[in-house]
């Protein structure tokens, strides 16, 4: 009996051998899975995007993504790379659909920040505030997908009295609302993975910002004021908010990669970043009425406080005084003194992605070069960043993560094809209304230097 039982094994060990080899096929063929034969080799000569292979089925060539986290785009490239990584933020885990999409499946109290964003936030702040209001500088990780060594992102309101602050009062939907916009547009997309989302609750004795930097008149945490209001667009922090503000965030126990303040005024728009300070700082309704227009202003406010990127627009509309001196382009990664393509910063990209040297920029037509014609860092007649600037984007993630980074991986997660195809797609689907409301804060902020550094700041100290 046990000789029986012997036998029987070694015989189906055997079977299983065989049959997961399968036949040998001859040169030119392959081994067709789904029938186990040899069948011609329909690939040889078939083209398949970035990241993407070949597959011989039953109906001919197919395009496929290593895994079941990536996908094909519309040019047959395969993005989202590395998802296997993701924890949606340690709440919920990751699944695929039924389309082969991925999502995350929340624990209760839970949701997904966005499509695409894998990461679950607290459907309601109600746990953090202890079902009322948040104390003043309360620190509550809205997500946390590397809590010991991700990338982390701050937010916080000025001129948000008490009783704005409860748990799901206008400041908490202000800013969820803000972190949605941001993490949906790229690089943050991709790179949700390694960051933390944190609130903080501050608390203002009065509603509002000075509306004027040279009298105080409202008590707001921060001390935030708009430079003067026939120039609405710039808002200046004094040194003792910026303290205040470091120190809500002290207590959290991180270091803060960008810091977002939104200001509790309605009557001004757009916003200002202060790159050395890592802060950018807005009016809640940073576009008018138009949502879009908030969305873009604050991609373009972060690529500023985040990415160290200049400002890409000319000079034509402006009307402030005495721009910057030329050769202070220079320190902004996605600006450039020369046009000669051999030397200019960003060589590497050229020959994958559409750029060169465009000239304009830095608040100038002339002697300045930006990487694309279109850019969000140029105008609002797009709401794309261009390869350069998402680049730039990417190597700050991957600086501040320690990760060493080759162009590849760039490649990778933004295929030159797609990154040219998909260009102003969005921007092609707004309404007539939202693109003047663009055009319009585009104009506004042509009219302004709203990117200031640390010396212009001290400058100006009050
Ligand atoms: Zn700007
Ligand atoms: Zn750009």
């Amino acid at each position: 009996m046990l000789k029986m039982y012997y036998l029987l094994s070694i015989f189906s060990v055997l079977a299983m051998l065989f049959f997961s080899c399968g036949p040998t096929c001859e040169p030119g063929q392959v081994l067709l899975k789904e029938k186990n034969e040899c069948v011609v080799d329909t690939c040889i000569n078939f083209h398949c995007g970035t990241g993407a292979s070949c597959v011989v089925t039953t109906n001919g060539p197919k395009c496929e993504c290593p895994s079941p986290f990536q996908s094909l785009d519309a040019n047959g490239n395969c993005y989202y790379g590395g998802l296997d990584e993701v924890t949606c933020s340690s709440k919920g885990t990751v699944k695929v659909s039924s389309s082969g999409k991925p999502y995350c499946d929340c624990d209760s109290g839970y949701k997904q920040l966005a499509d695409g964003v894998y990461s679950c936030v607290p459907s309601t702040l109600s746990s953090f505030c202890n079902g009322g209001t948040c104390s003043n500088g309360k620190v509550i990780p809205y997500f946390e997908n590397k809590p010991n060594h991700g990338v982390n992102f701050f937010i916080t309101g000025d001129g948000y009295t008490e009783s704005d602050l409860s748990y799901n009062g206008k400041f908490a939907k202000d800013a969820t609302k803000f972190i949605g916009y941001l993490m949906k547009r790229e690089p943050y997309k991709k790179f949700a993975k390694y960051v933390n989302f944190y609130i903080v609750f501050a608390k203002s004795k009065q509603h509002g910002v000075d509306l004027s930097c040279s009298s105080d008149t409202v008590n707001s945490v921060f001390n935030t004021c708009f430079d003067n209001p026939g120039r609405s667009t710039i808002v200046r922090i004094k040194s003792s908010g910026r303290n205040t503000l470091n120190s809500f965030i002290r207590r959290s126990g991180k270091s803060a990669h960008l810091k977002i303040v939104i200001l509790n005024e309605d009557r001004y728009h757009a916003g200002t970043a202060f790159p050395s300070y890592d802060l950018a700082i807005f009016p809640r309704k940073a576009g008018l009425n138009s949502e879009i227009v908030t969305d873009i202003t604050l991609y373009h406010e972060v690529g500023h406080a985040f990415g160290k990127l200049g400002d890409e627009y000319g000079a034509s509309g402006s009307s402030f005084g005495n721009p910057p001196a030329l050769s202070r382009a220079d320190r902004y990664p996605n600006l450039s003194l020369t046009n000669n393509l051999n030397i200019i910063k960003w060589k590497s990209l050229i020959p994958d992605y559409n750029v060169g040297a465009v000239e304009g920029g830095y608040y100038r037509d002339y002697n300045v070069w930006r990487p694309q014609n279109k850019c969000v860092m140029r105008s609002f007649d797009t709401t794309e960043m261009c390869p350069v600037c998402k680049e730039v984007l990417v190597k700050r993630f991957y600086s501040i993560l320690g990760l060493r980074y080759s162009i590849d991986d760039f490649k990778k997660e933004f295929p030159p094809g797609a990154t040219r195809n998909s260009f102003q797609t969005e921007y092609n689907t707004l309404s007539p209304i939202e693109k003047a409301q663009l055009r319009e804060i585009d104009l506004k902020f042509h009219n302004h230097k709203h990117v200031i550094s640390r010396e212009e700041l001290e400058n100006i100290e009050y």
